[in-house]
């Protein structure tokens, strides 16, 4: 279960009432069994059911399990789509090894203010499920002129474009390996002719097909992610 504590040996705190329910009721769990815990910074550590009542259940964090992992090096940049399309967006982005999540506001985003802490939740929930202990940062949305400016030249962008020649991406996908790179996928209108010059002339940016078609962009989203941990594998 994640958790926003202070994880150590002998921590006590209360679950929420969320998982209070969900530990006593739906895995019907008694006092003394025993669970994991992770809050994204400590690492995942062993804890028990001190006590429960009607109203809370108390957990005892035991002994470290795992050590926290570092997180993925690829930093999703994407346009924030409708909320149900987001946030299966989001939930596969984590799954697919998103380190980063990083809304980008280009000139045809859909969603001009994607609500952040919905984001992080859905994050939340998709390493829970995914069984990952680093949980994904999300970042405030940056307009796409000023992510292009503020990223490092050390740093690669490999950015979907449906008018990309079929030219081979493997070679630039393997020069990310072990460093920290972008994915950036555009808006359900596209990159605007203008975005696209500008992403064109960059060296640090390389542009990679998709196949022929016409793919909406949480479906290029999990093409891309699939090519990423197919070659650069994180
Ligand atoms: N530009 C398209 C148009 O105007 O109909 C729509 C863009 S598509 C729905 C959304 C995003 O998915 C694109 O900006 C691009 O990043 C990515 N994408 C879609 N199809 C792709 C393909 N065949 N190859 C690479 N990227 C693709």
């Amino acid at each position: 279960l994640f958790v926003p504590n202070d994880l150590g040996p002998e921590a006590e705190f209360e679950a929420s009432p969320q998982q209070g329910h969900y530990l006593m009721h739906v895995l019907r769990l008694c006092e003394g069994a025993e669970i994991l815990l992770f809050n994204g910074r400590d690492g995942e550590w062993s804890a028990a059911i001190a006590a429960k009542s009607k109203k809370a259940v108390r957990l005892k964090v035991l002994a470290l399990q795992r050590p926290q992992p570092p997180l993925p090096n690829l930093i999703y940049c994407f346009a924030p789509l409708k909320q149900g399309r987001l946030d299966y967006l989001v939930q596969k982005a984590v799954e697919m090894g998103a380190g980063v999540l990083q809304p980008v506001i280009t000139q045809h985003t859909q969603v001009a203010k994607p609500g952040i802490e919905r984001l992080r939740a859905n994050v939340v929930e998709a390493a829970e499920q995914c069984g990952i202990l680093a949980v994904p940062e999300v970042r405030e949305a940056e307009k796409f002129e000023r992510l292009l400016a503020g990223w490092g030249k050390e740093r690669r962008l490999i950015f979907c474009d449906e008018d990309a020649s079929t030219n081979n991406p493997l070679p630039a996908l393997q020069a990310v390996r072990e460093k920290k790179f972008g994915l950036l996928v555009g808006p359900e209108g596209g990159f605007s002719d203008e975005e696209r010059r500008m992403l064109r002339v960059l060296p640090f940016v390389t542009a990679i097909p998709l196949g022929p078609r016409i793919l909406r962009a949480d479906t290029a989203a999990v093409a891309a992610l699939a090519v990423i941990q197919a070659t650069v594998g994180d």
